[in-house]
């Protein structure tokens, strides 16, 4: 299950800063690196839950104009056997917007695009969205949905999650403040208890917004 190849290689084919984002075990993958090869972790599932549309756009900014803070997305689809990036794969995002409502569904029923799209991995296994960072509703904690698909076959559903003190300093601003005392943390998420703490993404300041990018560990079929 654990795929081996050199450093030399794996650096080449990831990037340095990509290869240490999004590993489930990074205590594994330092180990790995002293001894001059590196291991890749399959990135556990999670539910897809209710408000999946399948078919949407392809698309990098799929916001539609709604208001929030810039997130750009930058998700790695890598082989978990042999840590190669998959090129063309296709990821499908989707989340709440802003103020924590799906397109399609309850108040968002008029649209069924925004915070919804779908991009390819580029060479470096790489897929990158422009969005917002989500809201949050009643019962979750803050997630964004993801599926990838390989030639036609979903090879990976899960959820992304946003460090809690980041969330925290993000929701300091509108719109999000308009919305204070979100009911549920990481910790307290039924769904992040499973394995959520291997879909954290790495979160990093970027302008007036955040860069969140993960590596997530797939089989190909
Ligand atoms: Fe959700």
């Amino acid at each position: 299950m654990h795929g081996r190849l050199t450093r030399g290689s794996l650096l080449k084919a990831a990037g340095a800063a990509a290869a240490a984002v999004g590993l489930g075990r990074l205590g594994d993958a330092e180990d790995s690196l002293a001894s001059d090869s590196v291991s890749c972790v399959l990135t556990p599932e999670q539910t897809e839950g209710p408000y999946y549309i399948a078919k949407e756009k392809l698309r990098r900014n799929i916001t539609d104009g709604r208001p929030g803070t810039p997130l750009t997305l930058r998700l790695t689809v890598v082989d978990a056997r042999t840590c190669r990036p998959i090129r063309g794969a296709t990821v499908d995002v989707w989340h709440c917007d802003a103020s924590g409502i799906y397109s399609g569904f309850g108040a968002g029923r008029a649209s069924r695009t925004f915070m919804r799209g779908i991009q390819r991995t580029n060479a470096n296994g790489v897929a990158t969205f422009k969005t917002v960072y989500p809201g949050w509703y009643q019962g979750r904690t803050v997630h964004i949905h993801v599926k990838v698909h390989v030639r036609g076959n979903v090879v990976h559903t899960s959820q992304l999650y946003f460090p809690d003190r980041v969330t925290d300093a993000a929701y300091r601003s509108a719109p999000y403040s308009a919305r204070p005392n979100r009911d549920v943390r990481n910790a307290d998420d039924t769904i992040f208890r499973n394995g959520g703490k291997r879909s954290l993404l790495g979160l990093r300041r970027s302008g007036a917004g955040y860069v969140g990018s993960i590596r997530m560990g797939v089989h190909r079929s």
